[in-house]
């Protein structure tokens, strides 16, 4: 199972791929005059690098671990919260459902694509309707260690997965971004209300 750093980075990466999709998105660009925050879109791009990593938020419950929270029907459940949370903020409803639902669900997937050393392994997918649990074996994050967190060779296996969930995940966010800001550079001219906006 990934760390909360690599699962943030695939929420990121959800937040601002998305906002390469043409539609109705002049709202989520700032003019390059604003914050940081603002012009990396704000609390919307902080909510998906949080759902991305939530799902892991049931690691107390024990024997729950991987099942609710990873299922598909967590995923639907997301999408049904961030629809009506769109709809009374009168954003839009299938841009809002696709970043939230589809933050959350890079979770699943990289939990499904990381090595995992309890048992079982993987994630219960179909949780309530098939107890199975999925896993790619493919092992592509080595996966973070969360019993005796501050133990030394936790600690080491630990900066170890995030150095390469990182090294993956880290060079995929950075084009994002700087695709997202050349693609968008059209909306801050607009917003700024400039009579020649960059081509
Ligand atoms: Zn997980």
């Amino acid at each position: 199972m990934a760390s909360p750093i690599g699962h943030a980075l695939a929420g990121l990466a959800v937040a601002w791929g998305a906002d390469l999709v043409p539609g109705n998105r002049a709202w989520r660009f700032a003019p390059p005059s604003a914050s940081w925050y603002e012009r990396a879109g704000n609390g919307l791009t902080l909510a998906c690098a949080v759902l991305a990593a939530a799902p892991d938020l049931d690691l107390p419950f024990g024997r729950v671990h991987r099942t609710v929270t990873h299922s598909l029907v967590s995923v639907i459940a997301v999408a049904a919260v961030a629809g009506l949370t769109a709809a009374r903020a009168r954003l839009p409803v299938r841009r809002l459902v696709i970043m939230c639902a589809g933050a959350w669900a890079t979770h699943l997937l990289v939990d499904w694509l990381s090595a995992d050393q309890s048992t079982p392994r993987g994630i219960q997918l179909l949780w309530p309707f098939d107890d199975r649990w999925f896993i790619s074996g493919w092992d592509l994050f080595i996966g973070s260690e969360r019993r005796d967190l501050f133990s030394a060779p936790t600690m080491r296996r630990n900066l170890e997965a995030i150095a390469q969930e990182v090294a993956i995940l880290l060079p995929i966010v950075v084009v994002l971004w700087s695709v997202r800001v050349k693609a968008l550079a059209g909306f801050s001219s607009q917003l700024t209300g400039s009579d020649h906006p960059a081509k």
